[in-house]
C-alpha cells in the first residue's frame, strides 16, 4: 500500500528459465511453487499483481530459427510454450488460495481467457493475480516487450523483472568475468547505448518512451519479490 493509501499495482516478468530449475527444459514444480508461494504472500500484504512469464524453458523463436525452422512458426512455438508456464503457476497460486485468471494473446478458451485488459484490471482490484499468457500473439516480439506493454496498458506502476542466476544489471557478463561491476541504478538511454542485457530494445525503449520504471533483480533468492515489491533497494533500478 502505498503513501496515498492506493494500493501498489506493479508487473512482474518471470524468466521461463526460472521455471526449468536446474533442468533447462520444462517445468520443475518446485521452484513455481516456491515462486506462487512470494507471489501469494505480497498479495495478501495488499499489492496487485500481474504476471507475464518467458517461455525459455521450452521454446525460443529465434533459436528455432537458427536450426532451419520458419521464424514465424517458431515464434507461435514459442508463444505457445509462455501459455504451460502460465498454468503451472495458476495451479500453485490456487494450492496457496489465491484466486488467478490466466489471458492469453491467442485465443484458447478451454483453458484461459482472452485478453480483455478491463477485465484484467478487475480481476486486480479484485485481488486476483492476472497471468498473461502467449506474448503479445505477434511473432519477432519477446515477453520482455509483452509486459512491458501490458504493464502501461494495465497501469502499472513499474516492471519488476526477476531474473535466473544475476542480481542485477552488471557492464560485463558476471558468469564470466569476475571483475563485473553490477550498476545499483541506470538511465535508460544508458541501458540503450551500452547494449546492458537488461531486456531487449523495444522493450527498453517502449519502457523509455512511457516513463515505466524497470527494477531487475534475482528472482530466486527468498523474499526478493516481496522486497521488490516493497521497493527495497535491491537488484538494479532503471528509470530517467
Ligand atoms: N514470443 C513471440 N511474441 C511475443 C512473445 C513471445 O513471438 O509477443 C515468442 C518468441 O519466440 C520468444 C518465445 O516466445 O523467443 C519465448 O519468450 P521469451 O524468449 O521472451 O522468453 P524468456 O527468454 O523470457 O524465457
Amino acid at each position: 500500500i502505498t503513501s496515498d493509501g492506493k494500493k501498489r499495482r506493479v508487473m512482474l516478468k518471470l524468466s521461463g528459465e526460472a521455471f526449468a530449475g536446474g533442468g533447462g527444459l520444462g517445468v520443475d514444480p518446485d521452484v513455481v511453487h516456491a515462486i506462487a508461494r512470494e507471489i501469494a504472500a505480497v498479495v495478501r500484504d495488499g499489492a496487485e499483481v500481474a504476471v507475464v512469464i518467458g517461455g525459455g524453458n521450452f521454446f525460443r523463436g529465434a533459436e528455432l530459427q537458427q536450426r532451419g525452422m520458419d521464424r514465424a512458426r517458431s515464434d507461435y512455438m514459442g508463444m505457445l510454450g509462455t501459455v504451460m508456464n502460465c498454468l503451472a503457476l495458476q495451479d500453485f497460486l490456487e494450492k496457496e488460495g489465491i484466486d488467478s485468471r490466466v489471458q492469453t494473446a491467442i485465443t484458447m478458451g478451454q483453458v484461459a481467457e482472452p485478453y480483455i485488459p478491463l477485465r484484467a484490471v478487475r480481476h486486480l482490484e479484485k485481488g486476483r493475480v492476472v497471468i498473461f499468457g502467449a506474448g503479445m500473439g505477434m511473432p519477432y516480439f519477446s515477453t520482455d516487450t509483452t509486459a512491458a506493454q501490458r504493464a502501461l496498458e494495465i497501469d502499472a506502476e513499474v516492471m519488476l523483472m526477476g531474473k535466473n542466476g544475476v542480481d542485477g544489471v552488471y557492464d560485463s557478463d558476471p558468469r564470466t568475468n569476475p571483475d563485473a561491476v553490477k550498476f545499483d541504478a541506470l538511465e535508460y538511454n544508458e541501458v540503450i547505448t551500452r547494449d546492458l542485457k537488461v531486456a531487449d530494445m523495444t522493450a527498453i525503449t517502449l519502457c523509455r518512451d512511457n516513463n515505466l520504471p524497470i527494477l531487475v533483480f534475482e528472482l530466486l533468492t527468498s523474499g526478493n519479490i516481496a522486497r521488490a515489491v516493497k521497493g527495497e533497494k535491491i537488484g538494479t533500478l532503471v528509470n530517467d
